[in-house]
């Protein structure tokens, strides 16, 4: 079985969407003694756990990043390719300056850079310890009518590869929102389709052809995902979608 676990902001104003920088360090070297973290598609012994960070805000770049060096760890970040510049010489505190409904206000993604550059993301790559998936090109709920889906399902894996010069296999649905038209195009361009739900997948195949990830934003303990009970909901929600098919 593979859990993959979602998580978005390192110390933002926006508390259900955020970990402290101390409470995910605490959470990740625990990662790192029980766990061997995993890409999508590696081999996944019973001990696999992929861990994907969603919307490439920079405080993933300067909180998160170090922390995978230092204790060896595997991520998956999710990129809205719309939002990303080229590199830029801001200081760090000014970048990680912006409340979270800010970030996505007209032109604040040029003026502060509160994403991470291309220049980071190939870096982060370089390292061996990031993967990067398509978040979809503007961050857009795609079970909406009027959203051009060639766009922000392909058009943003173009965008991707052409700026960081690899391959983007691994898509994860925005708001985890999705029709069948939305499921169809992305398994049509990625091996790998991400949403949320918080249950436990059989394999990297997911339930339906989607990977599911539980939550973990705002954990209230370094081990909170990993307690009988809340496993127990995991595995409770995962046999229910199995069953739905
Ligand atoms: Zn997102």
């Amino acid at each position: 079985m593979l859990t993959v676990v979602m998580y978005h902001h390192i110390n933002s104003d926006d508390l259900p969407l955020s970990n402290s920088d101390q409470m995910m360090e605490e959470h990740l070297k625990l990662i790192s003694e029980r766990f061997t973290t995993l890409f999508p598609g590696d081999t996944s012994a019973s001990s696999g756990i992929c861990l994907t960070f969603d919307d490439a805000y920079y405080d993933f770049y300067h909180y998160v990043f170090p922390l995978l060096k230092k204790y060896n760890l595997k991520a998956l970040l999710a990129v809205p390719s719309a939002f990303i510049i080229s590199n830029t010489a801001l200081p760090a505190k000014q970048r990680l300056s912006l409340k979270h409904h800010e970030i996505y206000n007209g032109d604040n993604y040029k003026i502060y850079a509160p994403f991470c550059t291309y220049d980071e993301l190939r870096e982060m790559v370089k390292s061996g310890h990031v993967m990067i998936a398509s978040h979809s090109m503007n961050h857009l709920n795609l079970s909406e009518d009027w959203v051009d889906l060639e766009c922000e399902i392909l058009g943003s894996k173009i965008a991707l590869e052409e700026n960081l010069g690899f391959g983007v296999d691994s898509f994860v649905l925005p708001y985890g929102k999705y029709n069948d038209e939305v499921v169809r195009l992305a398994r049509e361009h990625y091996s790998y389709v991400f949403r949320i739900g918080n249950a436990i997948n059989p394999s990297w195949d997911g339930i339906g052809g989607l990977i599911y990830r539980i939550n973990g934003d705002a954990l209230k303990s370094p081990d909170e995902l990993f307690k009988p009970l809340k496993q127990l909901g995991f595995w409770g929600k995962t046999v229910v979608k199995m069953i739905k098919g």
